[in-house]
Order: structure tokens, then sequence, then C-alpha cells
């Protein structure tokens, strides 16, 4: 697509121009596993579905533009994306890993890619003496997530990612939180994007996806053999409702981040709160450099309570709001991190970095953020006077 459009216009246009046969204004849907050739020796460009599929590739092409990358690849789900990224590697190799990472990519590196002789070290990725420090003669690979979830903790993309071209290391960015709307990590410096596209790109709790954006040839030739050999590619149906989703990306990330900001000020303001961590407050250690390399912030924050008492009444009494896992989608969904998504991570482990039993992760969703005030305000209310009647 012409590149000079503004990402809301291509967004918008996602394969709308894509299907000369017909002028559908939206991609179809090509079920085909199998592709006639034209004759012995040639290919219309597609053989057999895991390997390259009609619809998932106009989806991939709009992913590689979308993150400036050179190559795309749609994956069953963000899980499926990281371990295909992290089979580059091999026995032997190390990685250096952001702390608060995702409960589901430590699980991945600790209990399977350990089981292949693939270490990581967990450091703060944004301190440059402890990247430093944690880099051995077997390192290969830098694996970031900015923001983190749940905590927020940013990392400065563009000095990690030089700091890793320096060494010889390749830069990994879980850019899920932001999406390519706000965050291009491709732009800064970064080798590979991966995505749970569950979250923000599909946008509406209802397609597992993920997906992987490479930089370089050589890099993308190698993540498509990896791509085809495991096979955990995304069908295409799934690719199409992807396809959907992103269409509305542009509105949906601007309402998210408006919702976020509002509420996060009316807990900032809240007796019952002790801290609200999100990266657009002037406060947080994040914020300048989060400025610099986004052009917006995440619909996701997380807050203390100053009694863990209130946890469990807070969760039962909300009612717009949903208690639930994921994050990412138009309906707002509040977790418990210590007991849902990070459980896996060990306690010590958790209590350190900040996971402990008075946190909260907030996704807020695109309802009017007043009605999400409210509702927090009655279900704080609420859990406040049952704790107080005890
Ligand atoms: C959800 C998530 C994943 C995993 O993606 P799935 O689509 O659930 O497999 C990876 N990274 C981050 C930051 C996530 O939020």
């Amino acid at each position: 697509m012409d590149d000079k459009l503004r990402i809301e216009s291509r967004l918008a246009q996602i394969g709308s121009q894509e299907d000369p046969a017909t002028g559908a204004i939206n991609f179809p849907i090509y079920n085909a596993t199998a592709f006639r050739h034209p004759k012995l020796g040639q290919s219309t460009g597609f053989d057999y579905s895991r390997t390259k599929s009609p619809t998932r590739s106009v989806l991939e092409n709009a992913a590689a533009e979308l993150e400036s990358g050179d190559a795309g690849f749609a994956c069953s789900s963000g899980m499926a994306a990281i371990q295909t990224v992290l089979t580059l590697f091999a026995q032997g190799d190390h990685l250096i890993v952001s702390l608060d990472l995702y409960g589901g990519t430590y699980r991945l590196l600790e209990r399977i890619m350990s089981k292949f002789g693939i270490t990581a070290s967990y450091v703060d990725t944004n301190d440059l003496d402890a990247l430093e420090a944690s880099r051995r003669p077997n390192t290969k690979a830098v694996f970031i997530e900015t923001p983190t979830n749940p905590l927020m903790m940013i990392t400065d993309i563009e000095a990690v990612c030089s700091w890793a071209r320096h060494h010889g290391l390749l830069s990994i960015v879980d850019n899920t939180l932001l999406t390519p709307f706000f965050q291009r990590p491709i732009e800064l410096g970064a080798d590979i994007v991966v995505h749970s596209a569950t979250k923000y790109l599909g946008g509406h709790n209802d397609v597992l996806a993920g997906l992987i954006v490479s930089k370089g040839v050589e890099l993308s030739a190698e993540l498509a053999i990896l791509h085809n050999s495991i096979g955990a590619v995304l069908g295409p149906t799934d690719s199409y409702q992807l396809m959907r989703g992103l269409k509305t990306l542009a509105l949906r990330m601007e309402r998210h981040e408006s919702n976020a900001l509002a509420i996060a000020h009316y807990l900032l303001e809240h007796p019952a709160i002790a801290e609200v961590f999100h990266p657009g407050l002037p406060d947080h250690p994040g914020h300048e450099i989060q400025n610099r390399q986004s052009s917006g912030n995440t619909g996701i924050f997380s807050f203390k309570l100053k009694d863990a008492r209130y946890v469990e009444p807070l969760l039962r009494h909300i009612r717009l709001i949903a208690f639930a896992e994921s994050l990412g989608g138009v309906e707002s969904l509040m977790t418990y991190p210590a007991v849902q998504t990070h459980a896996d991570i060990p306690v010590e482990i958790r209590n350190a970095v900040g996971v402990d039993d008075c946190l909260l992760r907030f996704s807020v969703g695109i309802e009017h953020a007043e009605d999400l005030i409210a509702d927090l305000g009655q279900a704080l209310e609420a859990a406040r006077a049952e704790i107080e009647s005890l």
C-alpha cells in the first residue's frame, strides 16, 4: 500500500485492494489447503496452506508493513509466535530477558526451552550495567517487553537494541501492549517484534492469534522455515477475524488510552489505593522514555490497594468490569496477577518485582470512562463497608 498514507488509513484499508478477481472490499477467506500448479515447475505462489495461504498472507503483509519490518508470520497464538522465535536458538544458547515478563513466556522458557538447553537471565533491561553484567559468551539475544505487564516498567528500546547490536545479539521485542499504532520497535533498532494478537490487535476477546515481524532478508528466511516447519500457523478464518479487528485499531487505542488515564487519575486520589503504575503519569520512572519512544499509552495499568483484604470483595462487587484474565479487548477486564497470570512465577521472584497480593491489573475497555469510574467507586465502597463490618 502507498506508504505515504498515515497509519489510520492503512489500518482501515487492510485487504481492501487485494482481491482483483472480484474487487471484494474485505479480503475473502480462502479455506483451500492445496493449490493447483499450472504446470511442472510452476506455482501460483501458493502450494500448501501451512507454508503460505492467501488470507493469512494479506494479514502477514499488513503486519510487516505496520511494524516497518520485512516479513510477517501469523501464528495460532502469541505463545506459538514466541515459541517459533525461540527455536532460532540452539542448545547451549543464553538469552537476556526482561524482568516482570509475561507469565506464559516465563513458563515457556523455564519449563520447555530449558529442556533443550536454552537458558535465560531475567534482568531490568533498562539498566545497561545490569545487561552488561548478565551477558555471557553464549548469550545470543535480548528479549524485552515494554511496558511490562503488570508493573508497567519501561525499557529504552533504542538503547537496548544498539547495545545488543554492538555485541552481535538479536533484539526481540514483545509489542503486545502498545501495538504498532503507538510504538514500532523495528524503527528503533529491533530485529524481531512479536505480538499476542489476541489482545489489542484483534481487540474483541474473540480470536486467539500471534504475529511475528522480522527485519532483514536472512533472518526473515530463517523464520519462514521455522514457521512452516513447526506449523503453529493461523487459520484462514482467524486471519480474517484479526484483519477485521485491525481495521479499527486506531480508534480503539485512542479510547483505551484516554479511558485508562482518566481512571488512573481517579484511583490516584482514592483513599483505598496505595500506588498506581501508569507510564502516562508524570512521576512514573519510565515516563520520559515512554514519551520519547511511543506516541501514546496502552489501556492497561495496575494499582496496589493499601490493604489486601480489599481484593476479594472488590472483585466480587465490580459489575461493568469483568473479573477475567486477558487484556486488550473492548470490554474492561480486571485481573489479579498473583493468582492468575503470574501463578507460575515463584513467589519470591513475584514479590521481589512487586507482583504481590495487593496488586490488581486493569485492562480498560472502550466503555465510557465515567461509567467505569462509577463501577470502581461502588465496588471499592462496598469492599470498605464489608471490611469495616468484620
Ligand atoms: C497474552 C500475551 C502473550 C501470549 O499470547 P497468547 O495469544 O495468549 O498466546 C504474550 N505476551 C504478552 C505481553 C501477552 O500479554
